[in-house]
């Protein structure tokens, strides 16, 4: 039983025994008064009776039957003349003496104010009823009747015990009952307090067994279920909504950091933490003067909460080792009463744009200057044979081939940029087909021949009969072109150049070797940029116009494969064409 339905029946138990009690009292007191009127009355109208007896007849004759009726009547009748003298008595009703009983008829009758009237009257446990006669119209004598009160204490008893087990016996019943209306009434309540307990604790899958016992509590009972399920829906819609955020906050492309109107750091999101490679205990609930390291973030934050207002700008911060370029945009978060909740701070990094634009301006100053060279060179000679060098045959001839040789370093660069920004536009499509590269390797190499005996090279292919990738022959002539016109050039004479063609389960490799002069392992990432040139002289002397690895490059990653340089200075160098078997 719980403390309240404990505290309720004892309160009502309490209630019902004060009103048992109570009713028992008075219900005894009335018994009692009713009863001893009854008998006072009774014993007052058998004296009278007596005294008219008495009155009527002489003693003698009287005697007789006084006694009959002290018998029936089961008391002491006592008979006194006019001088009060005994003339009749019946003798013992009860324990108390003759003498006794003498002694206290005539202590009543001389405590009597009024000489010819009845007294009742209470003695040692006897009550006394004394009533006057008149005898032959003489002097009164007095008629005695006792009788015992032990009937009366029976009675009272019988009362009480009647009283006291019917009163206890509805007691029983009315707390038996009241047990089970409490318990069918409070049960229900009971779990519904046990449930709003539950639901104020967060616990929103609670339920309580919905009653139909009395409307009032089965009402409450639905109402409390109809709370508890729309609170489980809208924490639900919450824990969504919440779930939402975070993952849009910890998955969102830049660096998200929320300080609170303190100034302290709330939350900092992975991509922040990725960025600045931070742990975030360094960051979180600690104000934001102590963590950032940079400067340019703290006054940009001070700005913020002086000015109120949002702030963006670009920042250059060094991160490690590098340098990053960031687009920092910070605004105040402010509620709807006008309060400060904060600032937020959005991080984006733009590093790679800035490089994207940087590249585009070397690209266009590479160009520029590319042209530049063979242009001016055309125009210096042009004007030096206008100037009357031309009539010089021998230098007429010897201007003009090497006008002729800029105009083809033009025309190759020129046709390289064309290539490049053909291969990089957005819906380039290579035309595939499935291609023997042996044959297209052998075929090249009559190309080369020439180039190859001129350096005294030996340049040979290394390949079974067929091997076939999905490509644009076009294009995949392109990309062999290039690197063994490097080969070619890059290597002294006497040297060799090899070209192999290998097979392994998931792709097509083609090794185009060299005896070569080599690339420094730094160099090696920095050789397939547009214009890079290890030594510039050497490859512009060479017809070079520093794309070809560029668009080599291009190519086979649009083959969907890749490409390797294993490399040692004075040694040689090996460029590896990976080509996936499966497009
Ligand atoms: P280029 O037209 O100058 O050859 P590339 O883009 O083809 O331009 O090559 C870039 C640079 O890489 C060259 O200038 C050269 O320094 C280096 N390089 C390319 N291939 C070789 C090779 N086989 N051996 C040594 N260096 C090479």
């Amino acid at each position: 039983m719980t403390d309240f339905r404990f505290r309720f029946v004892v309160a009502l138990v309490s209630l019902i025994v004060t009103v048992l009690v109570c009713l028992g009292m008075l219900l005894g007191q009335l018994f009692k008064d009713f009863y001893v009127e009854t008998m006072n009355k009774r014993i007052e109208k058998e004296t009278k009776m007596i005294a008219l007896l008495l009155e009527s007849e002489p003693i003698d004759t009287a005697r007789r039957q006084i006694e009959q009726m002290s018998d029936t009547l089961s008391a002491r009748i006592t008979v006194l003349d006019e001088n009060e003298k005994i003339v009749i008595d019946t003798g013992q009703v009860s324990t108390i003496s003759d003498s006794a009983h003498e002694r206290i008829v005539r202590d009543i009758l001389h405590g009597k104010e009024e000489k010819n009237a009845s007294i009742m009257e209470e003695k040692q446990n006897i009550y006394y009823y004394i009533v006057p006669f008149l005898h032959g119209k003489k002097a009164n004598g007095h008629v005695i009747l006792s009788t015992s009160v032990h009937s009366l204490k029976k009675v009272t008893q019988q009362i009480w015990g009647v009283l006291v087990s019917s009163l206890g016996t509805a007691l029983i019943v009315i707390v038996l009952l009241g047990l089970k209306i409490t318990a069918q009434h409070m049960k229900p309540i009971e779990a519904a307090t046990k449930v709003a307990f539950e639901l104020a604790r967060g616990n929103y899958k609670a339920r309580v067994y919905e009653t139909q016992h009395g409307e009032e509590t089965g009402l409450l009972t639905h109402s409390l279920n109809i709370l508890a399920r729309n609170l489980q829906e809208m924490s639900k819609i919450q824990e969504m909504q919440t779930d939402r955020l975070h993952t849009l906050i910890e998955n969102v492309g830049s660096g998200l950091i929320l300080i609170d109107s303190r100034g302290y750091i709330n939350l900092v999101n992975r991509a922040y933490k990725e960025i600045f490679h931070i742990r975030p205990v360094d960051y979180l609930h600690r104000l934001y003067t102590e963590v950032f390291p940079y400067k340019e973030i703290i006054q940009l934050v001070d700005e913020i909460f002086i000015k109120e207002t949002r702030v963006r700008k670009q920042l250059v911060l060094t991160v490690d080792i590098e340098r990053k370029y960031f687009e920092v945009y910070g605004a105040p978060i402010i509620g709807t009463n006008a309060e400060w909740k904060g600032i937020v701070l959005v991080f984006h990094d733009i590093t790679e744009l800035k490089k994207l634009e940087q590249m585009r301006k070397d690209f266009v100053a590479n160009v520029s200057h590319e042209l530049k060279t063979p242009i001016t060179s055309i125009k210096g000679f042009a004007e030096t044979l206008l100037d009357g060098a031309m009539k010089d045959e021998k230098a007429l001839e010897h201007f003009l081939s090497i006008i002729l040789q800029e105009s083809e370093r033009l025309q190759s660069l020129i046709q390289d940029l064309l290539d490049l920004s053909k291969i990089e536009q957005h819906g380039f499509q290579l035309r595939l087909e499935q291609v023997n590269l042996t044959r297209l390797l052998t075929e090249l190499m009559t190309m080369f021949m020439g180039k190859a005996e001129e350096k005294n090279i030996h340049l040979r292919v290394d390949a079974v009969d067929s091997i076939y990738v999905v490509g644009d022959s076009d294009r995949l002539k392109q990309i062999f072109i290039n690197l063994i016109t490097n080969a070619l050039t890059y290597t002294p004479a006497d040297g060799h150049v090899i070209v192999r063609v290998k097979e392994s389960s998931e792709e097509v490799l083609v090794h185009v070797e060299d005896t070569g002069i080599g690339i420094a392992e730094k160099e090696i990432p920095r050789i397939f940029e547009r214009f890079y040139r290890v030594d510039k002289a050497r490859s512009r002397n060479s017809g070079g116009t520093g794309l070809g690895l560029a668009i080599v490059k291009h190519l086979v990653e649009a083959h969907h494969g890749y490409i390797t340089v294993k490399s040692q200075i004075g040694k040689g160098t090996t460029f590896t064409v990976h080509f996936p078997k499966e497009v």
